[in-house]
């Protein structure tokens, strides 16, 4: 069967893939043609195929628990949101939608809202990740526009990572940037909190306090007083008085007072940016994610409007999305405070061509409430009716517990997912079983403004069905016009339509040139970045603004003061450390999809806190044990991961774990929720905790065929896929009478059907037990009054190998020759190679990172491992000097 080009659902770099169903699954392959990435995936991309299995899919309507009909389902969202809006007002009602939407499942969502039920109650979870840098650029430049492109990063001599740890959460885009380095010699500098992979791929790093980037960049703003276009801020920009005199009362000292760094380090920073031309600003969470994230954007947009160093090539700040549509719901208005083809909210001018347009009742005419408060609305009782569509808030929004309580005080709560079961739907009146990635039919936007297709290449499952679909399902059957779209090509026609209407360049985005796509072109169209408008500007113009341009009302840009201001909380006494959330590598957002490929659990397959050395000591942690994370909002318990990279003084606890794999490590729960005043982003990034060992006796590991079903007597659980099976992670605070019976039970092991061996050594108190069924392994499981050090790969690999009785006490004893070799904990996701191989490698002779991919393909596809492994091998050089 032919290849069918999509597009990755994971980050927005938005990578172009090659889909090609096979009798017996998918084969996943980059793209070489896409631009984004050139035939490159990461970990994830690479994964894919792996994830596309039926199991825990949301295939049937469910109404109060009950398998109903599309017909009753859709009747009873339609009716009772219709009731709602009647006796309550729209403001009674809200969507709360995603990023990861197509744009046109996006569109008819927030036409829907919007439009005709008259209330601007959508917001999507973008106002987690982006909605600071949708604010920095509306304020600086009177659109929400990205001014340059992935390429800019290969052309620019200066790459500046701001709180985005690239090589982690953008990986194809890093390997293009290393890359391009090792062409031309680029210079990156990394400013970031974390000695993160990013950072230590970094020509420079700067670990400067969490918070403190306005402070940095407005140091940086004073040292560029003296290197300013003055030309180009004469003719496109006002305000750059005001913002250098804001930027003088910080200066040098204050910039290295306010964020600890010394202020040389800051100096050899500003110099350089003053003194390189081609300069690239790329930020992401760690600038958007805080209560100054607005003021942060700013701040950076500032120093290169006040250079003229934007829109050219290899030049400009630029702001990369965490999620595949992103960039579209943003041009579609999928946010609370914006209006479909960014136009404005505020602009009643906007208001009215855009009720022409649509024909529509009525238009939104105040912004509706932002996902912080509007999960707060939902808790005071002021929301009747809410629609949650391909999110999971349960998890990923700040104060879980009290996001928890207010979908239960809900009067009614729709759930649209391709999931099952989640933290968010166990709340859910009625549940929507939608089309997953490789099912669905749309576009996305990535960061760098290209639209590209995503295709389905599998059957509709079950009755799922298109997200775009089932709203305007609902939409006809609350009585609305509007809504009969054949297909998404008449939906993304009618967007590129309004983008182009009544806009004669004043707005950026347009996509008139788009507009009438027949459904044949729609299908072929090829990745396009915008604007794409109905006469070409020739040559075509692929930047903004490097010759000013701006879509303010005097096509001016505005510099901003940005005055330094502390986080909402500070530590203290009682919670003295500051709490960094965040990304790992091979997981992606709440694991519903990530977690189905047993390679991408192998990296980190458990939740951590990664701590300083000096505060474990502090605190009495040492490596490996379990920790309980305390903050003013709740507690977690998750692993100590102590290690150098983390700043003292601050932890870090990635994002992704939720009630379905552990047993209590839902990060967001521990965040307060206090928001930007600006963009209403929440402070992900910074609240004070306090960390204390977990009272644990004994701890365990158990790698199982089945599922486990871990429960609530235990202390502790994680549980993750493993090759051929699962493997668990737990702990205990009392011994249970029966470790045989702890083991069945956990494991499914039912008597008389397996031969079970054990073995126990009381004084020491560990306890193995491993069950048979003939020559394959059941479960096995290892239990310690500590950490459990039996190599977690090796038993692993023991799901899958042939058993005969004498190997039976190998796995009882946990090592011992299987007929395969411990790889060890594994570093390359891509190829499958743990850190064992890689030392082997590397003492067979491997002296550099391209030696060892040649041994062991380790870093040889998406190079996200790479850092890794050049750790890797200095520390075995160190070892063999030592
Ligand atoms: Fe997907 Fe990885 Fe590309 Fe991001 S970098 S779009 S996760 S393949």
């Amino acid at each position: 069967m032919k290849a069918i080009g999509t597009s990755c659902p994971y980050c927005g770099v938005g990578c172009g893939l090659l889909a090609k169903p096979r009798r017996d699954g998918v084969e996943i392959a980059g793209d070489p043609e896409h631009p984004a990435n050139f035939g490159r995936l990461c970990s994830k991309g690479a994964a894919l195929a792996e994830t596309l299995s039926l199991d825990e899919r949301l295939l049937r309507p469910v109404s109060d628990g009950r398998r109903v009909s599309w017909d009753v389902a859709l009747d009873r969202v339609a009716a009772t949101f219709a009731e709602a809006i009647a006796a309550h007002g729209p403001d009674s009602v809200a969507f709360y939608v995603s990023g990861q939407l197509l744009t046109e499942d996006y569109y008819v969502a927030n036409k829907l809202m919007k439009g005709f039920i008259g209330s601007a109650n959508i917001d999507s979870n973008s106002r987690l990740c982006m909605a600071s840098a949708v604010t920095g650029h509306r304020r600086a430049f009177g659109s929400d526009t990205v001014p340059g492109t992935y390429e800019d990063l290969e052309l620019a001599d200066l790459v500046v990572l701001v709180g985005a740890n690239l090589a982690w959460c953008h990986p194809v885009l890093f390997q293009r940037l290393l890359a391009a380095r090792r062409r031309r010699g680029a210079r990156i500098v990394a400013i970031d909190p974390r000695r993160t992979v990013t950072a230590e791929a970094a020509d420079l790093h700067l670990a400067l306090a969490p918070g403190s980037d306005v402070a940095l960049f407005a140091g940086l703003l004073d040292h560029l007083a003296g290197h300013a276009d003055t030309a180009y801020v004469a003719r496109h920009t006002r305000g750059s008085e005001d913002a250098l005199a804001a930027a003088r009362a910080v200066g040098l000292a204050g910039a290295s007072a306010e964020t600890g760094l010394p202020a040389d380090e800051l100096a050899e920073f500003y110099e350089s940016f003053a003194a390189t031309e081609r300069v690239v600003t790329v930020f992401s969470q760690g600038v958007n994610q805080a209560t100054t994230g607005a003021d942060k954007v700013n701040a950076i947009l500032n120093c290169h409007l006040l250079t003229g160093r934007i829109g050219r090539p290899g030049a400009g700040p630029f702001s990369v999305t965490g999620q595949p549509n992103a960039m579209g719901g943003r041009e579609v208005g999928g946010l609370a405070n914006m209006l479909a083809a960014h136009m404005c909210l505020e602009d009643a001018g906007h208001r009215r061509l855009l009720q022409d347009f649509w024909q529509s009742p009525t238009v939104a005419s105040r912004p509706g409430l932002k996902a912080v408060d509007l999960f707060r609305a939902i808790g005071d009782g002021r929301i009747e009716a809410l629609w949650i569509m391909a999110t999971n808030p349960a998890d990923s929004l700040p104060d879980a517990h009290a996001v928890d309580a207010a979908l239960e005080r809900c009067p009614f709560v729709v759930v649209s997912d391709v999931v099952r079961h989640t933290d968010t739907s166990r709340h859910a009146d009625v549940l929507l079983p939608a089309a997953a990635w490789g099912e669905k039919d749309g576009t996305v936007t990535n960061s760098e403004r290209r639209i590209s297709r995503q295709r389905a290449f599998l059957p509709l499952p079950g009755e799922a069905r298109p997200d775009w679909w089932i709203v305007t399902e609902v939409a006809r059957r609350m009585g609305f016009p509007g809504f009969d779209f054949p297909g998404p090509a008449a939906i993304f026609r009618e967007h590129a339509a309004l983008t182009a209407a009544g806009n004669a360049g004043t707005r950026d985005l347009d996509l008139g040139g788009l507009a009438s796509l027949d459904d044949a072109a729609y299908e072929a169209l090829t990745p396009v970045q915008w604007p794409v408008p109905a006469a070409p500007v020739v040559p075509a113009e692929k930047r903004f603004f490097a010759a000013g341009g701006f879509f303010t009302r005097d096509r001016r840009a505005r510099l901003l003061p940005t005055p330094t201001r502390r986080p909402a909380k500070l530590a203290d006494d009682e919670f003295p450390l500051v709490l960094n959330t965040g990304r790992i590598r091979d997981q992606w957002h709440t694991m519903t999809r990530t977690a189905k490929a047993a390679r991408l659990a192998a990296h980190l397959a458990e939740p951590f806190v990664e701590i300083h050395p000096r505060d474990a000591r502090r605190f009495g942690i040492r490596p490996a044990t379990l920790v309980r994370v305390q903050s003013t909002r709740g507690a977690i318990v998750v692993r100590a991961l102590v290690s150098e990279r983390q700043r003292p003084g601050s932890v870090f606890v990635p994002m992704h774990w939720t009630d379905r794999f552990s047993s209590n490590a839902r990060v967001d729960s521990l965040i307060a929720g206090a928001v930007d005043p600006h963009s209403g982003q929440p402070e992900l990034k910074h609240t004070p905790v306090a960390i204390r060992p977990e009272p644990v006796v004994w701890y365990g590991f158990a790698v199982s065929a089945r599922r486990p079903a871990p429960d609530a007597a235990l202390s502790y659980w994680a549980l993750a896929r493993a090759a051929g099976g699962w493997r668990l992670e737990l702990a205990g605070d009392a011994a249970p009478a029966d470790w045989s019976a702890l083991f069945a039970k956990l494991c499914g092991i039912r008597t008389g059907s397996a031969e079970v061996h054990a073995y126990r050594d009381v004084q020491r108190g560990a306890h193995r037990l491993a069950a048979f069924a003939g020559h394959r392994l059941l479960a096995a499981l290892y239990v310690a009054p500590g950490p459990v050090s039996v190599s977690r790969s090796w038993a692993v690999a023991q799901l899958v190998a042939r058993h005969d009785q004498e190997r039976h006490l190998a796995v009882l004893a946990g090592h011992g020759d299987s007929g395969m070799p411990d790889a060890g904990a594994l570093v390359c996701a891509c190829c499958i190679v743990g850190v064992r191989q890689i030392e082997a490698a590397v003492l067979a002779g491997a002296d550099s990172v391209e030696a060892v991919a040649a041994a062991t393909r380790a870093g040889s596809n998406c190079g996200s491992c790479r850092t890794e492994v050049g750790r890797l091998i200095d520390a075995c050089r160190l070892s063999k000097a030592g």
